[in-house]
C-alpha cells in the first residue's frame, strides 16, 4: 500500500470514524469490520498467510512497511502544519504523565483489576483437573448420544465463555488505567464532554459485563468449584459498581457505530 491509497481510505465514506477508539480490539469477533479502516488496514498489511505469523519474515517485513508509510504520512503532516521533526520540546510534560501514571497506578480500581487478573490465572492453573474431568465427562455424553443431551454445544459454550474471560482479564485494568490517568488529565485541564475517561471506562464496564456473564457459564459447569467462582464474581461486581459510581457518565458515553447509527452533525 502506498501513501495515496492510505489517504484515499481516509476518505472512504464506508468507514466510521474513530471507531476503534473505543473497541475492544476484538476483531474477530466484531460486528463493524466493514466499517473501521482500522481493520481494512491491518487486512492489506497482512493479507497472506505468511505475513500474519510472527516467526516469518514477511510479519517483520510487512511491519517494516507500515513503519516506513506511517512516517512518510507523519512527515507530511509535519510539513503542512510547520511543525519541526528535529525539535524535541523539552517541558514538564513527560514528567506530569509520569506523575500521572504512578497515581493511577495506585488507584484502588486499577489495583483490584490488576488483582482480578491474578485471580483468573490463579483460577485456571486450579482448575486444569476441573476441565480434564469435564471433557471426559463430555466425551462419555458424546459417545452415549443420549437424546436432548448436547454435549457439543456445551463445550463450545465453555469455550466461548473462556475465550471472553481470557480476552478481557488484562484488557479491564489496561483500559482503566486510561480512564483514571485521562480523568486526571481533563481535571486539571478543566475539560468538557466528550470525555475519553468515560469512553474507555464504557470498554471496561463492558468487559466487565462480559466477563461476569462468562464465569456465570463457568459457574453452571462448574458447579463443584462454586465458591472460588463466586470470589471472582463478588470481586467483579464490586469493580463494576465501583467503576459505574466513579464515571457516572460512562454509560452513556456515544461510541461512533459501535453504539447505534452514526449520528448527522
Ligand atoms: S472496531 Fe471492530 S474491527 Fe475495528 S479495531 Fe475495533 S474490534 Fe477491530
Amino acid at each position: 500500500m502506498d501513501l495515496e491509497e492510505l489517504k484515499r481510505l481516509g476518505k472512504d465514506p464506508r468507514f466510521i470514524s474513530g471507531i476503534h477508539n473505543y473497541c475492544d480490539r476484538w476483531c474477530e469477533r466484531c460486528s463493524f469490520t466493514e466499517k473501521c479502516m482500522n481493520f481494512e488496514l491491518s487486512e492489506k498489511q497482512h493479507s497472506t498467510p505468511e505475513s500474519r505469523d510472527i516467526e516469518n519474515d514477511a510479519f517483520w517485513e510487512s511491519l517494516s512497511d507500515t513503519f516506513k508509510l506511517t512516517l512518510e504520512l507523519v512527515r507530511e503532516m509535519a510539513e503542512e502544519q510547520g511543525i519541526d521533526l528535529d525539535k524535541l520540546d523539552v517541558d514538564d510534560t513527560m514528567e506530569q504523565e509520569k506523575l500521572r501514571d504512578e497515581q493511577a497506578e495506585k488507584h484502588e480500581y486499577t489495583i483490584a483489576a490488576k488483582k482480578y487478573g491474578k485471580m483468573v490465572d490463579k483460577w485456571f492453573e486450579s482448575a486444569k483437573e476441573n476441565f480434564e474431568d469435564k471433557e471426559k465427562s463430555l466425551n462419555k455424553k458424546l459417545l452415549l448420544d443420549i437424546p436432548g443431551d448436547t454435549p457439543e454445544e456445551e463445550a463450545k459454550v465453555i469455550e466461548d465463555a473462556v475465550d471472553v474471560i481470557m480476552w478481557y482479564q488484562h484488557q479491564i485494568w489496561v483500559k482503566l488505567m486510561r480512564a483514571v490517568r485521562g480523568q486526571m488529565w481533563e481535571d486539571e485541564e478543566d475539560f468538557d464532554f466528550p470525555k475519553d475517561s468515560d469512553g474507555s471506562a464504557k470498554v471496561v464496564l463492558i468487559g466487565l459485563d462480559r466477563s461476569i456473564g462468562a464465569w456465570g457459564i463457568l459457574l453452571n459447569s462448574f458447579s463443584d468449584d462454586e465458591n472460588n467462582i463466586l470470589n471472582i464474581l463478588v470481586h467483579l461486581e464490586k469493580l463494576r459498581k465501583s467503576v459505574e459510581k466513579h464515571f457516572p457518565e460512562a454509560r452513556k458515553f456515544y461510541r461512533p457505530g459501535l453504539d447505534g447509527p452514526v449520528e448527522k452533525e
